[in-house]
């Protein structure tokens, strides 16, 4: 096959898409009004500051793991300020648990140095400037749009990416393309109710959606799936790629 993602094989992603979006938009918002995972770091009202500490402290971890110790967290560092003036030893004392304390360390050091000496102290509400902070990816700084900002912006994390993957697996299959995947998201996301969609996707490919066995049965996004249609059958030949780096390995979000 020529260049695989030409011209036709875009249209046909993008009327798949379109053909798919009201299915996955009210899949997803719904889940996370019926099923959704309650966490600190979800509640509206919380701080941009509150807010980038989970989003810092979840990279490579579990929520189950960050919601142990992240009240204790921000009782100990409730500011940029704190952050900065403490030392390694306090830091990493109270990461416990998280797991990878010395990266995470030296990251929330650098992260706090940069926005009190750059930002003034003040998260910025833009992607531009929020890709600038030090180990802020893409997931982190639409994460940050989305939560807190209430700008509309699609997170991408590896579970969601899994999902997309699934989902429209005629497209998707092998494209190991993370920019193309985030387009995808985009061009799914709803102007209203961005939030409860980014959670319900989170969610989904957290719980439901899981690297092996998904529970297609469960899934509020199975009637427009790809993979439950006779994605299972077709990728049963070679099933290298269906663990946590998704279907083709595309390795989103650590
Ligand atoms: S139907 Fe199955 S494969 Fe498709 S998104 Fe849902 S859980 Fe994943």
């Amino acid at each position: 096959m020529q260049n695989v993602w030409g011209l036709h094989i875009k249209s046909v992603l993008v009327e798949s898409i379109l053909r798919k979006r009201q299915i996955l938009q009210t899949g997803a918002v719904q889940h996370t009004y019926l099923r959704g995972r309650h966490y600190p770091w979800r509640e509206r009202g919380r701080s941009a500051y509150e807010v980038l500490i989970a989003e810092t402290l979840l990279r490579r971890t579990t929520s189950g793991a960050v919601s142990r110790v992240y009240e204790k967290f921000l009782g100990k560092f409730p500011s940029l300020e704190h952050l900065r003036r403490t030392n390694k030893r306090q830091l990493v004392q109270a990461l416990l648990g998280v797991g990878l304390q010395e990266q995470r360390y030296v990251l929330l050091k650098e992260m706090s140095r940069y926005l009190l000496d750059v930002e003034g102290g003040v998260v910025p509400g833009d992607l531009a400037r929020l890709l600038r902070i030090p180990g802020i990816g893409q997931y982190g700084a639409r994460a940050m749009l989305t939560f807190h900002f209430d700008t509309a912006a699609a997170v991408v994390d590896s579970n969601v990416g899994r999902v997309l993957q699934r989902v429209f697996l005629d497209s998707l299959e092998g494209c190991g393309n993370q920019q193309l995947v985030q387009k995808v998201a985009d061009m799914l996301l709803p102007t209203e109710g961005h939030r409860e969609f980014n959670f319900g996707m989170l969610d989904i490919g957290a719980i439901v959606c899981r690297p092996v066995s998904p529970r297609c049965g469960d899934c509020p996004l199975s009637t427009a799936c790809d993979y439950n249609q006779d994605g299972v059958e077709r990728l049963r030949k070679g099933t290298r790629g269906l663990g946590r780096r998704g279907i083709d390995g595309i390795r989103i979000r650590a």
